[in-house]
């Protein structure tokens, strides 16, 4: 047995199965269905009883490729690929839950898991509780014995929160429950959570995976008896499927995924280090600060802080929405994971639709910014953002 091969080469050569044209590049099979040699083929086909490629909405080639490559690089028995990062958490729902189940959730996740959780399953009899991310205590005490699912993302979005996985997949382990972990902001470049003991990965591949803001995607990870004995049936009947050529665009965006992560985490720290230090900022968020809550732990489970710099600034919101309109260059747009730079005033748009005591809460104040870096240089940002900053 040769050694296993390192993550970076897993994101360029895993998954590749060649065709007999023996082509370098990954091939991209643009086919709804395949063909048969014979009836009986046909028939053992679709008893599962030969292998082989059916039809795109479970099955493709390049699909397959694309999942076998994030599966080496995650460190996961198996991958099925979905249409999107929010069809990836509906898939791992509908797949796994039943009425009367229960989930206990970080109350720092995406939005529209919020709204999934909340608007969507609470209609089939399934409830949710959110809890502070970061208190282990508190996940504990919101646990019941209906509870069958843990989810959590970190670090959160947009104040850089950082969350136990290791501690997290202890409650869930001792409540029998299963730890789903979204690791769309690090990815398998900086954090392994199924290694830290997850159940599940979720992606949005629409992030940094494929990382130039050309296609969504979305993905689910672990062991083989979860993803495809309840996950893939799933998928393969309701069809949340990952068409094949954006599973190609994504294979391309893995193979550089480790190079843009830590360029994207570096230019963040250098940016985080100048903001903190800038007279009109109150307090800056990144887990790579020294200043940052969960320095410690950030430093222990992530190999990088990421992109995302989330900041306060002195004057509330007119101070905030400044910098914003006296931006030249970066993007003003709530997406993130691209190569261009974006910034947003979180308590206006990503949430402006939660009531006032619930943004204060959740501690999203009325000077909070937040910049997604992506990779420009960033002595360009410190010029975009000063402008606005002012002395
Ligand atoms: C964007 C995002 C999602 C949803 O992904 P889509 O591909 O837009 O459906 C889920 N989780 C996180 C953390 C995200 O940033």
């Amino acid at each position: 047995m040769g050694k296993t091969p390192d993550f970076d080469t897993l994101a360029v050569r895993a998954g590749i199965a060649r065709t007999p044209f023996n082509e370098h590049s990954e091939a991209l099979f643009l086919t709804s269905s395949f063909v048969f040699d014979s009836a009986a083929q046909a028939a053992a086909r679709f008893s599962g009883e030969e292998e082989g490629f059916v039809y795109s909405r479970f099955s493709n080639p390049t699909v397959t490729a694309f999942q076998e490559r994030l599966a080496a690089m995650e460190g996961a028995e198996s991958c099925v690929a979905t249409a999107s990062g929010m069809s990836a958490i509906l898939s791992c729902c509908m797949a796994l839950l039943r009425s009367g189940d229960h989930i206990v959730s970080s109350s720092s996740i995406f939005g529209a898991t919020v709204q999934l959780f909340t608007n969507v399953l609470s209609r089939f009899g399934i409830e949710t509780t959110f809890v502070q991310g970061t208190d282990p205590a508190a996940w504990r005490k919101a646990l019941r014995p209906a509870t069958k699912l843990l989810f959590l993302e970190t670090p959160s979005n947009p104040l850089t929160e950082v969350t136990d996985i290791a501690a997290l997949a202890d409650v869930a382990r001792h409540a029998g429950a299963l730890l789903v972990v979204d690791n769309c902001l690090c990815t398998p470049a900086l954090q392994l959570p199924l290694a830290d003991g997850a159940d599940l990965v979720i992606h949005s591949a629409t992030k940094y995976l494929d990382g130039q803001g050309r296609v969504l995607g979305g993905a689910v990870l672990g062991k083989r008896e979860i993803v495809m004995e309840a996950v893939f049936p799933f998928l393969r009947t309701a069809g949340p499927s990952l068409s094949p050529f954006n599973a190609w665009v994504l294979l391309k965006g893995l193979e550089t995924l480790r190079l843009r992560l830590e360029a994207h985490s570096a230019a963040a720290l250098e940016l985080a280090r100048w903001l903190e230090s800038h007279p009109k900022v109150e307090r800056v968020y990144y887990p790579f600060l020294e200043s940052h809550p969960q320095y410690a732990l950030a430093k222990r489970q992530q190999r990088a802080g990421s992109a995302i710099v989330s900041f306060d600034v002195k004057g509330g919101r007119d101070a905030a929405w400044r910098v914003i309109d006296a931006t030249r260059m970066i993007s003003i747009t709530a997406n993130l994971g691209d190569t261009k730079s974006t910034i947003t005033h979180p308590g206006t748009t990503t949430h402006g639709r939660i009531s006032a005591e619930a943004r204060a809460a959740a501690g999203i104040g009325e000077g909070l910014l937040r910049v997604a870096v992506g990779l420009e240089s960033v002595e360009d940002l410190k010029v975009d953002l000063a402008r606005g900053l002012g002395q």
